[in-house]
């Protein structure tokens, strides 16, 4: 086995969205920053109601997923399909864009918490324009599973393996291949595990200090920064100095041209101008 080292930081950077929503950007902050086939993340974490109140009324999409992943909260998600999805804390929500569609996501609270994350993956060329799917996941139906050397780890996407033991989590099977984990670490407790030695993986480190990498090279990984890894087979981790929690997500790299504008992700500048005019002639999800 080969431990993946920790090969590039991508600080989070403070912007807004939506509305006017407060977030931090880490994966896709910058042109041409991201991590095949990762094109964005995002983490909101607030508990000032200006932050996220006006929330993200009717939008578009083409080309891509979105994972929206809550910690805390209640954001309601309606699309043109006739969706209508309650995300509240520990809840997430799996949209596939596909050839378009329209969704708002809307805050259900005036005051309090309002923590989570939102992950755009993008889809090869013979599926985005593909019809669009939505699928709503409860906080009960994801499964989460004890770590051997203490910690925690729900599974959003991918499988798994603890002491020969495997857990599908709630996504598996696309194309992509993605792993979403949200893994808790106590102080000092060390996670290690398999990852198919094609594809891309980041961590994001949302409390605490993480060492990343086997220990003889070992980095260490700051808060609220994305830590890109190195190939490789394997993941080695320990919580530094604390408690830590993090993201860990990988996925099979789609090596296709990317060219996003704004909430649309296609392959050549012809799609994303198709796209436009799909929108503004009211056909995008036809
Ligand atoms: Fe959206």
């Amino acid at each position: 086995m080969s431990v993946r080292r920790l090969q590039q930081v991508i600080q989070s950077v403070p912007t807004s969205d939506g509305a006017g929503v407060k977030l931090r950007r880490s994966i896709g902050s910058q042109r041409g920053l991201y991590v095949d086939p990762f094109l964005m993340l995002d983490e909101f974490s607030t508990d000032n109601p200006d932050d996220y109140i006006a929330g993200f009324p009717a939008h578009p999409h083409r080309g891509f997923e979105t994972v929206t992943y809550m910690l805390d909260g209640h954001l309601l998600h309606e699309d043109h399909l006739g969706n209508r999805g309650d995300l509240k804390s520990g809840g997430a929500q799996w949209m596939t864009a596909g050839r378009g569609i329209i969704h708002s996501e809307m805050p259900q609270q005036r005051e309090g918490r309002m923590r989570g994350f939102q992950l755009w993956v993008n889809l090869p060329a013979a599926e985005k324009m593909k019809p669009a799917w939505y699928r709503d996941i409860e906080p009960r139906e994801i499964p989460q599973v004890t770590l051997g050397d203490g910690g925690t780890a729900k599974i959003i996407a991918g499988t798994v393996n603890i002491a020969g033991e495997a857990t599908d989590g709630v996504i598996i099977g696309r194309t992509t291949e993605p792993l979403y984990l949200d893994v808790e670490l106590p102080n000092g407790a060390p996670f290690r595990h398999a990852i198919d030695a094609g594809h891309s993986a980041f961590i994001y480190l949302y409390e605490g200090v993480l060492q990343v990498g086997a220990t003889e090279d070992a980095r260490l990984l700051q808060t609220r920064c994305a830590g890109v890894l190195s190939s490789g087979d394997e993941i080695a981790v320990a919580a530094e100095g604390g408690a830590a929690r993090f993201l860990l997500i990988a996925g099979k790299p789609i090596g296709e041209p990317v060219v996003q504008y704004g909430p649309f992700v296609m392959n050549t500048h012809d799609e994303i101008e198709q796209a436009v005019r799909d929108y503004q002639n009211g056909v995008l999800t036809a």
